[in-house]
């Protein structure tokens, strides 16, 4: 298997503590892919760079990123080298950060016009994440509930195939797609009700299209579950047998459609579309959030707001959470539908209860499409 023959290359027997150069490591590493992938898009934007992004780049602050990531591939990777015996994560990362400085690094002109047209969306991915990790992965390391769960856990390989997945391929699976999508508001806008809505307060209008969106995600996540054939595809997400940040993308684009299919129905009826961008953002980072290897409580709040226990119920294979919590905002839509379950504690076990799937990205995508019905049935 390819995970296992990436922790054999770049890990070791040594303990991944602090001041062991095992951090230092995977930092370089990290911050040389993405500084070497960065270069890459500035060299061939046309290709690379999202069309929907490109003229809202601040070019100069982009630049400035990959010139302190390279700078930062190159510190850790020295720190890593010298505490750690393994010097192959460091090496890895000094040798992708001088590979994109040798390649002209942030300072790479754009001298091209671009226009619209197909691209991969390499830049949304590398940006996408930087930042989902940069929040996430120190909070997972510094209160994780299953502190032996470790960043790099079985499947993590999948997990960050899956986000690739929704990141890079010409954007039609991706939340960007959507962007375009939020255009249709000019056209499916029921005008008596956006004036209505337009004239609440900025926040109203944003907690009102919360309300919408997670009451019609509550519609379409149920049916997810109870329809045989559409379980098929919701199937894979609940595959995971341990949840962090990552895990949350693991979803099959059919899902995923249906899902944001669903729920930007309504929204574009009455809201306008800088509401319907700004629940996006919200949705991404909430959804991100809940995924999470994250131990501590805010007892006040989880009455109001889903917080990671919550959907880590929704995720488990122990009999008491089936078919349970399927709202992704707030906790009370499931009060009021009688499928809401939340113990003082946490669950035991996750994943898929007595089905198997295979745990291959390409098997997983095709085989919904493919499996017979008595398979697909959930017990
Ligand atoms: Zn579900
Ligand atoms: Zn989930």
């Amino acid at each position: 298997m390819i995970e296992q023959k990436i922790n054999e290359f770049f890990g070791d027997a040594e303990s991944t503590g602090f001041g062991t150069g095992w951090w230092s490591g995977i930092l370089s590493a990290f911050f040389g892919s993405l500084s070497f992938g960065g270069v890459l898009c500035l060299h061939f934007p046309q290709l690379l760079s999202s069309p929907e992004l490109r003229l809202h780049y601040p070019i100069h602050t982009m630049r400035v990123l990959i010139q302190c990531l390279i700078v930062g591939a190159i510190l850790f990777g020295i720190i890593s080298s010298i505490l750690r015996k393994k010097k192959i994560l460091a090496l890895t990362g000094m040798l992708l950060a001088i590979a994109a400085t040798a390649l002209g690094g942030s300072s790479v002109q754009i001298n091209d016009t671009l226009h619209d047209g197909p691209a991969i969306g390499l830049d949304w991915f590398l940006l996408d994440l930087f930042l989902m990790a940069l929040i996430y992965v120190p909070l997972e390391r510094l209160w994780p509930q299953y502190p032996k769960q470790g960043t790099f856990r079985n499947e993590w390989t999948l997990d960050v195939v899956y986000f690739m997945s929704t990141h890079l391929p010409l954007q039609i699976l991706s939340f960007l797609v959507l962007l375009p999508a939020t255009q249709a508001t000019k056209y499916l806008g029921v005008p008596v009700l956006q004036e209505f809505i337009a004239r609440m307060p900025w926040f109203l209008q944003f907690f009102l299209a919360v309300v919408v969106a997670d009451i019609a995600e509550y519609f379409i996540h149920l049916a997810l579950h109870k329809v045989p054939f559409l379980w098929r595809f919701h199937a894979v997400h609940h595959s995971s047998k341990a949840l962090d940040w990552i895990a949350g993308s693991r979803s099959h684009f059919v899902d995923d459609t249906l899902v944001r299919g669903f729920i930007l129905a309504p929204l574009m009826l009455g809201f306008s579309q800088s509401i319907i961008m700004a629940y996006l953002i919200f949705v991404t980072i909430h959804a991100t959030w809940t995924h999470c290897n994250f131990g501590p409580h805010a007892k006040w709040l989880e009455k109001y707001l889903v917080m990671p226990r919550y959907h880590h119920w929704h995720h488990t294979s122990q009999n008491e959470g089936i078919d349970k919590n399927f709202a992704i905002h707030f906790p009370w839509i499931d009060k009021i539908f009688g499928t809401y379950y939340y113990p003082d504690k946490w669950p035991e076990r996750y994943g898929l209860d007595g089905e198997e799937i295979s745990p291959n990205f390409f098997r997983q995508t095709i085989e919904p499409f493919t499996k017979k019905k008595k398979n697909a049935l959930k017990i």
